[in-house]
């Protein structure tokens, strides 16, 4: 598949892995729509310090995000925090790709 023709990415799951696929496919140059969901309220943060400096009042939760929160719209990445994603139709996207591609 030609990454080129690929238009728009949906990563489900907003912690450490997912908020650094979003990141570095606008770093790489991805042009296309990002849309990162995640069901927990917050953008990705550190896990680490949460059990140690955060519940030890060392840290404000503010501190913990891995990137400010105003990163994600500064990229153009949609972040959809609280958002449990339940069902994934593959053959669908796959469907809606090639319809968009036969269009242009
Ligand atoms: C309290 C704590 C302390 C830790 N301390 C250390 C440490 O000291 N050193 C170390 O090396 N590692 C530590 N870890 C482990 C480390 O943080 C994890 O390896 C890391 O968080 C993994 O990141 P991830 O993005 O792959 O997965 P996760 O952090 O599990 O992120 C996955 C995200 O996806 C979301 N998600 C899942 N399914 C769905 C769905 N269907 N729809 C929407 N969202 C969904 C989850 O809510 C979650 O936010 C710690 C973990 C915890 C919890």
């Amino acid at each position: 598949m030609d990454t080129n023709e690929i238009k728009r990415v949906v990563i489900v799951g907003a912690g450490q892995a997912g908020g650094e696929v979003a990141q570095r496919l606008r770093q790489g140059g991805f042009e296309g729509e990002i849309t990162l969901i995640g069901e927990e309220p917050a953008p990705p943060y550190q896990r680490p310090p949460l059990s140690k400096k955060y519940l030890a009042g060392e840290f404000g939760v503010e501190r913990l995000l891995l990137r400010p929160a105003s990163v994600y719209s500064d990229e153009k990445i949609a972040l959809l925090t609280g958002t449990r994603v339940v069902w994934v139709d593959r053959q669908q996207a796959r469907a809606a790709r090639r319809r968009a591609r036969a269009a242009v």
